[in-house]
């Protein structure tokens, strides 16, 4: 089947500039068609929007939606996701050059010239390596735990546009359309009595780096910080709303769930999007364990994973158990995993917030 790189979420059809009843929530994502973007009579002289259809990032280039009510989602490695709408690019995470033993991205940090702001969830390498030059470069505002921007603060980006966050409340910033509340999170600790036992396996039955590989991940990893407080005090939840209602989660690391995201949670009830981290204990039963959490806590209508792919020499975190487990759980949840830079759309004019 031809997996498509668009994906609707409410059928949206404007009629004298309101939303018809009965818009259906949301299509197949396998579908090629996308109602809410392409059949929207605003638009119909250029039936595709390519903001929704190409795999190439608003960020290095790509076009942005056209229509200022669509968010386009792409998903580029590891935690990191690109946020498009009406007019704004928001990069969560960044790390881009990841070295020899990853699949390619389709593209280098140095593509990344668009954006105006980068929440970093934490400061380990594979998640803020990046952040510095593409900030530098873009000029976008980078957010980050007191132990991120620790870290920024000796690379070359103007400490004017790092903005340090606790995500222990009262911190509410606002970019543009995009409202963004850091929440204190938490890393996620996998058992070492799995971990270990498999990581040997892995050792011996894969090709081993070679030491120009093992000298390019050394310095790559230079870019981030391993300081131990990431675990506990540098690991943020943010929690998106768009202009009209639009919420999203974001987790870059798949750790349990603290007190600070089931306040903010039960203050916000449920979100539309929920881009959560896949937990690294390798074996399903724990993953998913993992991820039934994520999801009761934030209740998203659409579940899209991150952090599930690897280098050459590793495993990629199964996708599929944790969207069998979260269907069985709850029938009416929407799972989207995508390829690299594929866009997902969403009509954003249909949301929780407005009682859908
Ligand atoms: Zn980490």
């Amino acid at each position: 089947m031809r997996v498509t790189t668009c994906f609707l979420a409410a059928a949206s059809v404007f009629a004298a500039g309101t939303l018809t009843a009965h818009a259906r929530p949301f299509n197949d994502p396998r579908s090629d068609r996308i109602e809410a973007i392409d059949a929207d009579a605003k638009f119909a002289a250029e039936p595709r929007d390519g903001a929704c259809y190409a795999p190439v990032l608003a960020s290095t280039g790509g076009a942005l939606p056209k229509n200022p009510g669509t968010l386009a989602v792409r998903w580029t490695g590891y935690a990191n996701y690109e946020l498009v709408y009406n007019g704004q690019i928001v990069l969560l995470d960044a790390y881009f050059d990841r070295g020899g033993i990853y699949p390619p991205l389709g593209f280098t940090a140095a593509d990344v010239k668009k954006a105006d702001a980068i929440l970093i969830g934490h400061g380990h390498h594979d998640h803020m390596a990046d952040a510095a030059t593409v900030g530098a470069r873009t000029r976008a505002t980078v957010v980050g735990a007191p132990v991120t921007t620790e870290k920024l603060a000796t690379q070359a980006i103007d400490p004017k546009q790092v903005r340090t966050v606790t995500g222990k409340g009262g911190e509410i910033l606002q970019f543009g359309k995009f409202k963004v509340e850091p929440i204190l999170g938490r890393h996620g600790q996998p058992p070492a009595s799995v971990v270990g036992p498999i990581d040997e396996v892995l050792k011996k039955v894969t090709t081993p780096p070679t030491p120009e590989q093992v000298a390019e991940q050394a310095r790559i990893r230079q870019r981030g910080t391993q300081d131990r407080r990431v675990i506990e005090e540098g690991t943020i939840a943010y929690l998106i709303t768009l202009d009209n209602g639009f919420r999203i989660m974001y987790r870059d690391s798949g750790g349990r769930v603290t007190e600070f995201e089931k306040t903010a949670m039960q203050r916000a009830g449920r979100v539309d999007l929920g881009l959560i981290a896949v937990s690294a204990a390798y074996l399903n039963s724990a993953t998913v364990e993992q991820a039934l959490e994520h999801v009761h806590t934030y209740k998203p209508d659409v579940y899209m994973p991150a952090h599930h792919d690897a280098p050459f020499n590793n495993l990629w975190r199964a996708t599929e158990p944790l969207f069998q487990a979260v269907k069985d759980d709850n029938p009416r949840i929407v799972t989207v995993s995508k390829g690299y830079r594929e866009p997902t759309c969403f009509n954003t004019e249909h949301n929780i917030s407005r009682g859908r």
